[in-house]
């Protein structure tokens, strides 16, 4: 691959319509926490907001892609946001401007997958009327392939996440007259660079150092959607961490179904330690986060860096699924209820406190009463700080989807209310304990409404406070908590004595 661009921060604060490539580089190539990532929601994520395109791309057609699930599909859209505009596409400003409308999509709960559908059919009429081109990326268009032609015979393209390196091909088969062009191929030992990523969000920058997966757990349609696991080279990770520090971020999200089973294919051959330890190393990087770590791959040297590496935030989400060890065998985890409360004693035990927060599935098939009430208690011994619970939903293609003993809906609601219920007391509490302490917040949002300022501490708590200063957008600031709430903390801007 040739040269490297990314979109500057300072074009997207000052909301300015032009950047310049910033750097370039011989590259190779979703909250538990307490306010809510992206894949924990069915709703969509939608960009561009402002126009930005590198200068020497000439503006021609307009593209609009709008995003379901998790944070790797908001920096796929990224990615491909970036292709487009190395072809010369310009963003529009809403769907209905768009000549291109591109729905990168979620498959992982049915309500996700249908909400797509719902929007193709939107936009049947402009498709054969006004010549609109309308494609469907990412997991839907993986799960469901050509029958999305059928099913929506206005859309003229289908691509499915591991084929994403193939879409200046495909974007190209369209321009020359293609009616029906798709990208389906899952086995690949591949990853999705690009020339240019347009980045939606000015303070934190996504990267995704691994993508797939190669566990097989009972009920995800990842392994089938996403492809098997492959690891991106830790020279190329650096060099974009380098280039985004260079262009103003500060703070960045490693991404990664299972993060923290990255292993560098490169002769380097980091392991995941190794590479979190050299991005918190890169000069300008403040703040290094990442997601989603998987139990099975979370080993103690990930606690011992977080100790002693200043710039690697305190918080980690690890993904429990069910307190129950019977329902986790039958849901293929490869961790006893006892091995995932030992990692959790790891971080307990850490100098630095660290928060942290899981996934929850209620109603997976064949769970009890008493396995429902081991999941109840594990919050109780664990005592999150944050926890996105599910009703369990069947997929497709997933081995739990032939499962006996399923739980009726109305169970899995009951069963979904106890703990959700639970888990926001134990959240209070926490919380509570919080008000008087002070935390560095990065600023990255306004509430003028209620004269707030909105930021998040290192351990990913949503701090809402008050300033007498004008503008600290995308600052770093100290702030006192004065009330708290189950998922967000109310608090007052203290400058430095
Ligand atoms: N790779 C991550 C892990 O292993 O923890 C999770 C990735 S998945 C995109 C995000 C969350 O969606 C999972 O942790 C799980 O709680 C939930 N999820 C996945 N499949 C589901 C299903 N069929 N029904 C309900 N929730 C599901
Ligand atoms: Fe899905 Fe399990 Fe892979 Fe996570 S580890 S993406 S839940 S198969």
């Amino acid at each position: 691959m040739g040269k490297t661009f990314d979109i500057g921060i300072d074009a997207l604060r000052t909301g300015s319509s032009h950047s310049a490539p910033l750097s370039s580089s011989p590259a190779q190539g979703g909250e538990g926490l307490l306010g809510g990532r992206s894949f924990s929601s069915d709703m969509p994520t939608s960009f561009p907001l402002g126009a930005l395109a590198p200068e020497a791309a000439t503006p021609r057609k307009s593209f609009f892609i709008e995003t379901f699930g998790c944070q790797m599909n908001v920096h796929d859209s990224e990615k491909v946001a970036g292709v487009l505009l190395g072809r010369g596409y310009r963003p529009a400003e809403n769907p209905a401007q768009a000549d291109l409308l591109l729905y990168n999509t979620c498959s992982i709960r049915e309500k996700a997958a249908q909400k797509v559908f719902s929007r193709l059919g939107d936009h049947k009429l402009s498709a054969r009327n006004d010549g609109k081109v309308i494609g469907v990326l990412g997991c839907v268009a993986q799960q469901e392939g050509e029958e999305i032609f059928e099913r929506a015979p206005w859309v003229s393209l289908v691509c499915g996440s591991a084929s994403y390196r193939k879409l200046p091909d495909l974007v190209e088969q369209l321009e020359t007259g293609g009616r029906r062009v798709m990208g389906l191929d899952l086995d690949t030992d591949e990853t999705f660079e690009t020339e240019i990523t347009r980045r939606d969000n000015p303070f934190r920058a996504y990267l995704t150092i691994i993508e797939g997966c190669d566990y097989s757990c009972a009920y995800c349609v990842v392994p089938h959607t996403r492809g098997p696991e492959r690891s991106r080279a830790s020279d190329s990770v650096l060099d974009e961490v380098r280039r985004l520090a260079d262009s103003g971020y500060t703070e960045i999200q490693l991404l990664g179904q299972t993060v923290n089973s990255y292993s560098d294919p490169s002769p380097r051959g980091m392991n995941f330690v190794e590479l979190l330890r050299a991005v918190a190393a890169v000069p300008g990087i403040r703040r290094v986060r990442f997601t989603t770590s998987h139990p099975n791959d979370f080993h103690r040297e990930i606690v011992a860096a977080i100790d002693e590496v200043p710039a690697l935030c305190d918080h980690i989400h690890l993904p429990v699924q069910s307190g129950s060890t019977r329902i986790l065998k039958s849901m293929r985890r490869t961790y006893t209820r006892d091995d995932y409360l030992e990692k959790i004693s790891w971080m307990r035990a850490a100098r630095r406190p660290i928060s942290i927060t899981s996934d929850i599935i209620v109603g997976f098939p064949g769970e009890t009463d008493s396995d429902f009430e081991d999941t109840v208690t594990l919050l109780d011994q664990v005592q999150y700080d944050g926890v996105f619970s599910f009703k369990y939903s069947p997929r497709p293609n997933t081995p739990a989807m032939s499962m006996a003993d399923a739980v009726p809906e109305e169970e899995k609601g009951r069963r979904l209310a106890i703990l959700q219920d639970r888990q926001r007391q134990i959240q209070i509490e926490r919380n509570e304990k919080l008000v008087g302490e002070t935390f560095e917040v990065l600023v990255d949002g306004r509430h003028a409404s209620r004269g707030q300022w909105s930021g998040r501490t290192t351990s990913n708590r949503i701090l809402n406070f008050t300033s007498s200063r004008e503008n600290i957008l995308g600052e770093y600031v100290q702030v006192r908590v004065t009330r708290a709430g189950p998922n967000s903390l109310v608090g007052e801007h203290v400058e430095p004595s």
